[in-house]
């Protein structure tokens, strides 16, 4: 299954083919069409995508102790990144995987095991419980939109989840690693123009858009605020992640754009890196000018992609997922990341969720790869956290 769910194409925007599997899958093994909601997330999302969010709610099953027990659900994001588009996993032998891994026969393409395999770990436990007579009330969610910064939970309709109080997503490589709190992510586009002229006959009257942008990226890596970033006891990172424009080398470049972002944990240091990033673009305008005194202009447009989250020390479905872990033999390990997780946004909408990795090895690069034995093993802890851990 989760060899035929990473071989589907399925970018941020583009999940429509992914979730009819995942849809299909569940009608197939008995799933009234009912109790499987789709929102409209995608439409308010600032890129509209194919679908929503999908939301699979089973009642209890059972003894009445554990029909009425607390509802938990399991979640993971049904997209990935552009690079695996074209997937086509081989499953290998190699030193160091008791029960070998997963690559892409094809050697520019990554995986897609971020998170397929989460998708196929919370598809499998979805299929499981139908097959069981007894089981706590379970919400089964898989979202869209995680890879560009988080939008599709951020835009659910968290109330088709019916007010879980445990909450697991799984995305990431150790499923012993739990991932109880993230930084928080800003993401800036800055717009920098400047005043054509012809290259070779009048450079003298351009202003280049690209050396204003070039100045202010090296004054922000020379100063520390490009890359990781320390200041005193504050941490963060930033990157000038993509830069666009340009049409010929006879003109002087007027307009370029770039967008980049910011992280701290700390919502008052990200901001300072942010003003640290604006100040250098300014600065870079205001001095760049041609021999008629023009200068260019900079503009920045911006948004807090996630906030940062902390579950605290007795978090139930921290403690959950310690016991589930323990229970198959591993060693519980808490972590705090510094990318931003579905977690980010589920979080603060009013249900902690803690994050289990389920197998993801080098995720967003041509060499990404499944490890199959850490995949049996998350979709083991999954059935516990499903119907036992916790209770
Ligand atoms: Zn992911």
């Amino acid at each position: 299954m989760v060899m035929e769910m990473m071989a589907i194409p399925g970018i941020s925007c583009e999940e429509g083919r992914i979730a009819e599997y995942v849809r299909k899958q569940l009608r197939g093994a008995g799933v009234p069409a009912e109790a499987i909601k789709m929102d409209r997330a995608h439409q308010k999302t600032p890129t509209t995508g194919d679908v929503g969010n999908l939301v699979l709610k089973l009642p209890g099953r059972g003894a009445p102790a554990v029909r009425r027990a607390p509802r938990r659900v399991l979640m993971a994001h049904l997209d990935t990144v552009p690079i695996c588009v074209g997937s086509r996993p081989v499953w290998k032998q190699g030193p160091g995987f008791a029960e070998g891994y997963v690559e892409s026969a094809s050697p520019q393409t990554g995986l897609g095991a971020d998170d397929r395999a989460g998708a196929a770990v919370v598809l499998d436990t979805a299929l499981a419980t139908l097959r069981r007579e007894e089981h706590p009330p379970l919400t089964f969610f898989w979202t869209v939109q995680e890879e560009i910064g988080i939008q599709g939970v951020r835009q659910a309709s968290l109330g088709l989840l019916g007010r879980p109080r445990l909450a697991f997503n799984f995305d990431g490589g150790s499923p012993c690693k739990l991932t109880r709190g993230a930084t928080g992510g800003y993401r800036l586009t800055i717009d920098v123009h400047g005043v054509a002229a012809h290259a070779g006959g009048a450079p003298e009257f351009g202003v280049s858009a690209i050396a204003i942008a070039s100045l202010a990226i090296a004054e922000l890596q020379q100063n520390g605020w490009h890359g990781a970033i320390r200041k005193g006891r504050q941490q963060g990172t930033s990157n000038v992640g993509t830069i666009e424009g340009g049409a010929a080398t006879n003109v002087v470049t007027d307009h370029v754009r770039l967008r980049a972002e910011a992280r701290s944990p700390d919502s008052k240091f990200r901001q300072r890196i942010v003003t640290q990033i604006e100040k250098a673009f300014a600065r870079a305008a205001a001095t760049t000018k041609n021999v008629a005194g023009q200068s260019g202009r900079v503009s920045f447009e911006g948004g807090l992609d996630y906030e940062s989250f902390y579950l605290e020390d007795d978090d139930p479905s921290l403690l959950a997922a310690e016991e589930a872990v323990r229970r198959v033999g591993g060693q519980p390990l808490r972590f705090f990341s510094n990318g931003g997780l579905d977690a980010n946004w589920m979080t603060p909408r009013g249900i902690p969720t803690v994050t289990l990795g389920c197998g993801q090895l080098y995720q967003h690069t041509t060499e990404e790869r499944l490890d199959v034995a850490r995949f049996h093993e998350a979709c083991q802890i999954a059935r516990l956290l499903a119907w036992e851990a916790g209770t």
